[in-house]
This record gives structure tokens, C-alpha cells and sequence, in this order.
């Protein structure tokens, strides 16, 4: 069976095809450049780029797959959450689609496909229950998964989310956008204690917009004392990525042992982080834990994961959508 996925929920444009689980193409047309002097996502540009380039990504994903759009079984699309008028573009095409091809279409949460993700390619079996750990740009939030129509919130950022922070960090700093990335490239195992910063702890939820208020006090004491150079800046975010990591791997593991759920499945753009993928396998190695991470080429966002939920959705447990589905921005 073949799947379309569909993903336009911030500021990539994806398409991708999917044969049951396996990923045969993924394509992904990304506005971050035309972000980037804005140092984050401007809504109305990210808009207009999914407009231009929905159609091209659409078909080189059908190139790429060497199949034309008659083969396509089932469309599944991104409906929440994200930016409305991004949702709408992967929504509407999703839909004119399913009418033209007379082929059902399923909407999917974003970000139960981003914890979708490790399953891919049948890398792992699914088995259910399991915790979720999804860490993004605007989400960072823990789940009890008991099935993918099943799903309770656990524990959730109350402010900021991780990469948010990671971004604005970075933007202040001037050391590009976004963020994670570079971070991650500058981030120093010596410096990581250099300053002690802590991140805001409530049961299972988590606060970044403190950790982030810090940075922006030591930037400018920094700056008084002329010391605000780039080694300096390596010292802090270092100290600031190593807090903020630890604090959401720590929670991490007493929602574990909360709930005596052993496996987690972790997706979202900062799982792309060198430091927490490797956190996250020495638990493993230590504890048996078993972390499902996401793979790297399916930690940002991408329209595979979106068809390969949708594909499970439809498949294991019947779900489809007609017309009047409506995307939803949270
Ligand atoms: P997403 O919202 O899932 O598209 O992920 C984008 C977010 O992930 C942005 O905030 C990025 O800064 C962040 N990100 C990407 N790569 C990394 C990385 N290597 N380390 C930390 N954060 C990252
Ligand atoms: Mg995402």
C-alpha cells in the first residue's frame, strides 16, 4: 500500500511516499534561509513558501518513488498542531488530492509522528505501552502512549519550548539561527559545569523561559566587563545546553519510573543534539531503558513520519477523515 505524506505545519514543506512502513522518498523544501535574518519563523512567509512549493515537492516525491499519483492508496496529512496558515496549504492540498484521486485521507497530530518516527522502515517493532519524549521548536512534552488512539500528556513545557530557547539563545549571542545546531557544534564537555544554571521543575513539567532569562543577564554582565567574547559564549551555552538536556533527560527518567514503562520513544528536532542522543544510549547501556530515537535524517520535521503514521492509523485501528476535517493550530 502506498502512502503520501504530507507536512506543512512550520516551515518545511514535505511530501513523501511510503510503502506500508518503508520509506521509498522523502522530499522536504525547507524557508529556513528566508527566516533567518528575522533570527524565527515568520508565519506569513512560511505561508506563502509552502504555497510555491508544495506542487514541486509533491512531484519530485513521486519521481523519486518512480510511481505516478494513480498508485497513491492513501494520503495522510499534518492537521495540528502548527501555524494555521501553513496547516491549511498541506491541508487543502491534501483534500483536493483525495477528491481528484478518489482516494481516502487521514489527518495526523504532528507530534505523535515525530515519536512515530523511530518505527520507520520497521527499524523496531511496536509495542505497546510506551513513554514519548518529543523535544522541538515549539514543543517539549512527555507521553504515555498506550495505543496511537490512546495518548495522555504526562508532563509538559509550561513557557518556552527546548529548541525555542536553544534559538533565542543563540539570536542574542549572534551566533546564527537556528540555534541547535550551532550550539550543539560549540557546545564544549569542559565548559559544561562552568555555570551552574537550572531549569524550572514542576512533577513532569518543565519550565526553559528562566534558563533563557540567565543567559540574557550574563550576556550582559558579560558585555560590562568587556569578557563577552567567543569563548565566553562557548562557557555559557555549553553550561546552558548541558542544564537544559540533563533537566528534560532527568524527567524523562522519573516518568519511567512513575510508570514502570521501559521503553521511550523520542523524536523532534533537538534529538538531532549530539550530546543527548549519546545521554540517551549510555542510560540504555546502564539502565536496559530502551530509548527509540529517531533516527537523525527523521528528527526535524519531514512528511515520512506523517505517512507512516498515517498508515498505521488507517491500517490497524480504521481511521480516516472526510471534507470536513479541519486543521487545528494547537
Ligand atoms: P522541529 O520543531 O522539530 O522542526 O525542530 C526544530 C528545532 O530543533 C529548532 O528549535 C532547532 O534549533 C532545534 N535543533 C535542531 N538541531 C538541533 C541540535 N543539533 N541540537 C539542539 N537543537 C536542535
Ligand atoms: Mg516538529
Amino acid at each position: 500500500m502506498y502512502t503520501l505524506g504530507i507536512e506543512t505545519s512550520c516551515d518545511e514543506t514535505s511530501c513523501a511516499i511510503t510503502k506500508n512502513c518503508k520509506v521509498v522518498s522523502n522530499i522536504t523544501i525547507s524557508s529556513l534561509k528566508e527566516h533567518k535574518k528575522y533570527g524565527g519563523i515568520v508565519p506569513e512567509i512560511a505561508t506563502r513558501a509552502h504555497l510555491q512549493n508544495i506542487n514541486i515537492v509533491f512531484n519530485l516525491a513521486l519521481k523519486s518513488a518512480d510511481i505516478t499519483k494513480e498508485k497513491i492508496d492513501l494520503i495522510s496529512v499534518t492537521n495540528s498542531p502548527g501555524l494555521i496558515g501553513s496547516l491549511v496549504v498541506g491541508v487543502n492540498f491534501a483534500k483536493a488530492l483525495s477528491l481528484a484521486l478518489k482516494k481516502p485521507f487521514i489527518g495526523v497530530n504532528h507530534l505523535h509522528s515525530h515519536f512515530f518516527a523511530p518505527y520507520l522502515d520497521y527499524k523496531r517493532k511496536i509495542k505497546f505501552p510506551f513513554l514519548s519524549l518529543v523535544v522541538s521548536g515549539g514543543h517539549t512534552e512527555i507521553y504515555l502512549v498506550k495505543n496511537f488512539n490512546d495518548i495522555k500528556i504526562l508532563g509538559k513545557t509550561r513557557d518556552d519550548a527546548c529548541g525555542e530557547v536553544f534559538d533565542k539563545i543563540a539570536k542574542a549571542y549572534h551566533l546564527g539561527y537556528p540555534g541547535g545546531p550551532v550550539i550543539d557544534k560549540l557546545f564544549n564537555d569542559a565548559y559544561k559545569k562552568e555555570f551552574s544554571f537550572k531549569c524550572g521543575k514542576i512533577g513532569l513539567d518543565l519550565s526553559f523561559s528562566g534558563i533563557k532569562t540567565a543567559l540574557m543577564y550574563k550576556k550582559i554582565q558579560m558585555e560590562k566587563n568587556g569578557r563577552f567574547d567567543l569563548k565566553m559564549k562557548t562557557k555559557l551555552v555549553s553550561s546552558f545546553q548541558y542544564a537544559a538536556l540533563e533537566t528534560i533527560v532527568l524527567t524523562t527518567l522519573e516518568a519511567v519510573k512513575k510508570f514502570k514503562i521501559y521503553r521511550v520513544a523520542c523524536g523532534g528536532g533537538v534529538l538531532a543534539n549530539r550530546y543527548l542522543r549519546c545521554r540517551l544510549l549510555e542510560i540504555e547501556k546502564k539502565t536496559g531503558i530502551s530509548f527509540l530515537i529517531s533516527p537523525k535524517k527523521y528528527t526535524g520535521d519531514n512528511a515520512a513520519m506523517v505517512a507512516g503514521l498515517g498508515f498505521y492509523l488507517y491500517n490497524n485501528l480504521g481511521i480516516k477523515h472526510n471534507l470536513k476535517m479541519k486543521p487545528e493550530a494547537n
